[in-house]
């Protein structure tokens, strides 16, 4: 297998073969199937613990909001309508413009609904809140995974009184994405603020976390936005301060979809196929219980690991190996990216040794059942460390420092993380988008005076990465 690309019959193919997606029935959907269901459980299970530790409570909204409603927000801010999905008909009756129903593409209006219902004086502020949902957006081109017309998300939604609330809460929302993806993931991100022209439509600020893929394109990962008072104005979110005086609430907004799965398949992959990161993955451990005279003493010892292993919360599957030969069980098992296997023959049982194979370092080891077991966070640890610096020294040899514009307008294929400085503004980046393809990923840092933005040499410029993104 050649270099994973995301759009290449290989990589689908592979998806496909290692049971992560069927296609749906209408273009650019698929099926989650009890694997990548099970990885995306995983990692829901790791934020929501994160979550309860920021005091953030998890709720469940509907996805049909009013064409009304959404329209006070579009009508404010350009945002999703080319993508929304509007219903016009129910049964045989067509509805009137003002019945118009729209498929969420985004839960802004139905969580201001529940904050201007239930919030009255500062004492019930702030309030912090999250959905595990589904949201529908209508794409031209659609992949597996990276862009599909309808994908799982979780969007968290907070009111606060006043800006030193919302202020506060923005870095440990941050940190904890940040943690996650790098920690749980192993991807590393690049984080920081986004241009004017890549906020979100209707904040004043976002930040972002992203992770250049190994084809050299730039993915979005987890986005935070500063909404200020914009949809608390629009919506009348309104609240009796200290001073008993009507105010309108601060607000803000977090999400990060299943296009994160898409990230944790492309960023570790190799040659031979997906490498799963240990605490994600849907199967942490295969055994594999050779063919023997002594099967059934094999098979016995096999289920006792299986016990034991359980006990210990691992996520292990005893193979059937009547189903398929030892070698295409190794294939699949490298394939599908399941981090450890342990092999049972005649010789482990006499030397009562196990034999394991380690799928992100290609190492085989020999050990005692009861010392593999104990050493197993060693060994998980280990792995991590080794899908981490893979990954950290690739995005590292990737970033090349760009001061021309003339010269990188130039460069052809544009598949690195670009540093420059750019003033930021809206006009220009445009500009930089038409010559170029690229747009701005992270704005990094404000730069010294005498720092000029490479395209429109105007100050003040900002430290920051341009690339091609998805
Ligand atoms: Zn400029």
């Amino acid at each position: 297998m050649k270099k994973m690309n995301y759009q290449s019959q290989d990589w689908i193919k592979l998806l496909q073969e290692t049971d992560l997606f069927l296609y749906g029935l209408i273009r650019g959907t698929i099926l989650l199937t009890p694997r990548s269901q099970k990885i995306w459980s995983l990692l829901i299970a790791k934020f929501d613990e994160q979550f309860v530790q920021l005091g953030i409570e998890n709720v469940n909204f509907p996805a049909l909001i009013p064409m009304t409603q959404i329209e006070k927000e579009t009508k404010n801010f350009t945002s999703f309508s080319t993508e929304m999905l509007t219903i016009t008909q129910v049964g045989t009756k067509k509805l009137d413009k003002a019945n118009w129903l729209v498929l969420r593409p985004t839960s802004e209006v139905i969580f201001s609904h529940y904050f201007h219902n239930k919030i009255r004086s500062y004492r019930d502020l702030p309030i912090l809140i999250n959905q595990w949902t589904n949201v529908w957006r209508w794409e031209k081109n659609t992949y597996p995974f990276l862009r599909t017309n309808e994908f799982f998300w979780q969007e968290g939604h907070g009111v606060f009184q006043n800006r030193k609330a919302i202020t506060d809460f923005f870095p440990k929302i941050n940190k904890c994405y940040q943690t996650i993806l790098e920690k749980t993931c192993l991807i590393p991100t690049i984080f920081g603020e986004k241009s004017k022209m890549e906020t979100f439509a209707g904040a004043i600020k976002t930040w972002t976390h992203e992770t250049l893929l190994p084809d050299g394109q730039f993915l979005q990962l987890a986005t935070t936005h500063d909404l200020g008072k914009q949809f608390s104005q629009i919506f009348q979110i309104n609240f009796l301060n200290e001073k008993n005086q009507k105010s309108l609430v601060e607000q803000s907004s977090w999400g990060l979809s299943t296009r994160v799965l898409a990230a944790i398949f492309l960023t570790h992959a190799d040659e031979k196929g997906l490498i799963l990161p240990p605490q994600i993955a849907d199967q942490q451990i295969w055994i594999l219980p050779l063919k023997s005279n002594d099967h059934s003493q094999i098979m016995q010892w096999c289920q006792e690991m299986v016990e034991k292993l359980k006990t210990h919360q691992y996520r292990v599957k005893l193979i059937n190996m009547q189903e398929k030969s030892l070698g295409s069980w190794i294939y699949k098992w490298e394939k599908s990216g399941i981090p450890i296997r342990i092999e049972i023959g005649k010789e482990e049982l006499k030397n009562n040794m196990i034999t394991y194979s380690v799928r992100a370092t290609n190492q085989k080891s020999k050990m005692k059942f009861d010392l593999f077991l104990k050493s197993l966070p060693i060994i998980i640890s280990k792995i991590e460390e080794t899908m981490k610096t893979k990954a950290k020294s690739r995005l590292n040899n990737s970033y090349k420092k760009i001061t021309d514009f003339l010269k990188y307008a130039q460069i052809p294929e544009k598949n690195q993380a670009y540093l420059v400085n750019f003033c930021g503004q809206q006009k220009c980046e445009k500009e930089i988008q038409v010559k170029t393809k690229t747009t701005s990923r992270v704005v990094m840092e404000k730069l010294e005076k005498t720092e000029k933005c490479f395209h429109c040499q105007s100050t003040p410029a900002f430290k920051t990465i341009f690339g091609r993104s998805y």
